[in-house]
């Protein structure tokens, strides 16, 4: 979908959307393409939120941890880009009052808070078109790489409150990514996605609209397409995460529904009160 030229509309309810955006090369932080520009145009339907909490699929760690420092730096967390997307700085605060109630309302699990992270390229390239002010607190929630999907979900659905009190909630990642076989010469221009990408792509968007989250949490069991759009978790658990913070009357729009270098899906997903 279209953003630009639909009557898309978010409406304000007091309960804040969920988002799910594929944020693809680092890029797209600073370059001008259909992509960035829906986040922009998202960004204007948006709410100003109180808080945004940023789960990326480039902060795995060992045991799930939350950003609590009041000054987030801007990390460069990739290698060989041109040197003025070294140069991005998105000097949003942090909040370490949000991180500690936040780890206070997760309970089945034990979350640390952590004081040496900051925002990655995950979390920057996509807020930053959202809200290019930085003038929005944000926290970053990591993806522990020792749990399954379920695990994920589970921890999500605890924070669901957050929803309710003014808190933007936004997975980042790519729900079809395999860098290994990507056509890096396909990465910008026209929108190309191999077979199986597309495959993949479709079926995952089939699951989502239907709310069968049970299919996606076992993504291992959905055959060779999945397993060729997921060789590695991280950039389809956020995903996860968004999707279980999906409330019952919720309703859910596809943006960026294109796949890019063969095997990267941008496909985003709003979650949003009806
Ligand atoms: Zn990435």
């Amino acid at each position: 979908m279209d953003l630009h030229n639909s009557d898309f509309q978010l409406e304000h309810t007091g309960k804040m959307p969920v988002l799910f955006l594929g944020h693809g090369s680092p890029m797209n932080a600073i370059e001008e393409n259909m992509f960035v520009a829906s986040f922009r145009e998202l960004g204007h339907l948006l709410p100003k939120p109180e808080l945004i909490l940023c789960i990326s699929a480039h902060w795995e760690t060992k045991g799930s941890f939350l950003t609590a420092m009041s000054s987030p730096e801007t990390i460069h967390d990739f290698g060989g880009f041109p040197r003025k997307l070294y140069e991005v700085q998105y000097p949003a605060p942090g909040s370490p009052v949000w991180a500690e109630k936040t780890k206070e309302m997760i309970t089945k699990t034990e979350v640390g808070l952590d004081y040496n992270w900051g925002l990655d390229h995950g979390t920057w390239s996509v807020i930053k078109h959202l809200y290019p002010l930085a003038d929005v607190p944000v926290i970053q929630l990591s993806i522990d790489y020792t749990k399954p999907a379920q695990y994920h979900y589970d921890l999500a659905k605890e924070i669901i409150d957050l929803r309710h009190k003014g808190v933007l909630i936004v997975g980042s990642g790519n729900m079809v990514h395999n860098l290994r076989l990507t056509d890096f010469r396909r990465l910008s221009g026209d929108p190309y996605g191999y077979d199986w990408a597309i495959e993949a792509n479709e079926l995952m968007k089939t699951f989502i609209l239907n709310d069968d989250h049970q299919s996606l949490i076992h993504y291992r069991k959905q055959g060779t397409a999945f397993e060729l759009a997921i060789p590695t978790p991280e950039h389809y658990l956020p995903l996860i995460y968004t999707l279980a913070l999906k409330e019952k009357n919720d309703k859910i729009t596809l943006i960026n529904d294109e796949l890019v270098g063969g095997s990267l899906a941008m496909t985003s997903v709003i979650v949003n009160a009806e």
